[in-house]
């Protein structure tokens, strides 16, 4: 069976079951083929790809943290390293559990939610541990929070949606109180990273990869967002951010000049540094 020679296995059977809308298993068992108008649709689908569209572009979903999330070229793809985010977040909230009940949730806040990927996700896992949650979210992007109400409904998460930036899109009734874990994947990639504007990033929403005040670092939004997480975080809250690999040092400086105590520099799985932790 030929496959095109720029299509990786998985890309290729992957495009397959996009075309035909059967599941690989049976394609394989069928020696991979497509009907005339399905391999009309692959071979279109195999175009988009060659000129380096993302596949989860193309499929119109992602996996994170083993569910599936409808994405658009309006939102961020998930990233797996952002997964090492929520497993942080997981585990200072399972220390705490004992301060959380159905009457006094934890509140959640994930700032910036593009796909809803890290608000829906730790809502349901916190669920899942017996922790009674409330969830709020905010995006700069209308249409990107359309995508994450949608994800939300489908996977079953309650999550409040507001449109803004970063914290003062939450009125003052949310506000109120302070929040006890604030997450965050803001843009942070520097205009002059190598990787920008190359390949397949060129895909992604440029809002989410350098924000809307781009710079040569890419710290703007991680300065901006540790001030205003410090704001609205509860006494004992925790705030966690995702930046990139270079960013660390810089990161964990405006944690401390917004005033945050116990400030934790974390790695991702492939031992690069790329999350900081703080707490009020
Ligand atoms: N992790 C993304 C990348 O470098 C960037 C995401 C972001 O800026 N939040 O591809």
């Amino acid at each position: 069976m030929a496959t095109s020679p720029s299509l990786s296995r998985q890309e290729d059977l992957a495009l397959r079951e996009a075309a035909s809308g059967r599941p690989r298993t049976q394609l394989i068992a069928n020696d991979l083929k497509l009907s005339e108008p399905e391999r009309a649709l692959y071979e279109r689908l195999a175009r988009r790809r060659f000129a380096d569209e993302p596949l989860s572009y193309l499929l119109g979903h992602k996996e994170f943290y083993g569910r599936r999330f409808w994405v658009s070229p309006s939102c961020l793809i998930p990233r797996p390293e952002t997964e090492g985010l929520v497993e942080a977040a997981l585990n200072w909230a399972t220390g705490q559990a004992h301060r959380f009940a159905t009457e006094a949730p934890l509140r959640l806040l994930d700032l910036g939610t593009g796909s809803g990927c890290l608000a829906v996700t730790l809502t349901l896992e916190l669920q899942a541990r017996r922790i009674a949650v409330r969830s709020c979210a905010t995006d700069l992007s209308e249409k990107t929070l359309q995508l994450a109400r949608n994800n939300a409904a489908w996977l079953g998460a309650a999550v409040q949606l507001f449109h803004g930036s970063w914290t003062l899109a939450l009125p003052d009734t949310e506000r109120a109180g302070g929040f006890d874990l604030i997450v965050s994947n803001p843009p942070y990639v520097g205009i002059e990273d190598p990787e920008f504007l190359s390949g397949e990033l060129s895909w992604e929403p440029a809002a989410a990869l350098v924000g809307s005040r781009p710079s040569q670092d890419g710290m703007n939004d991680l300065r901006e967002l540790s001030m205003q997480a410090l704001a609205c975080l509860a006494a004992g809250g925790l705030f966690a951010v995702e930046h990139g690999s270079r960013q660390q040092q810089q990161v964990v400086s405006c944690f401390q000049d917004a005033g945050f105590s116990h400030i934790t520099p974390m790695n991702d799985l492939a031992g690069r540094p790329r999350y900081v932790l703080g707490r009020l």
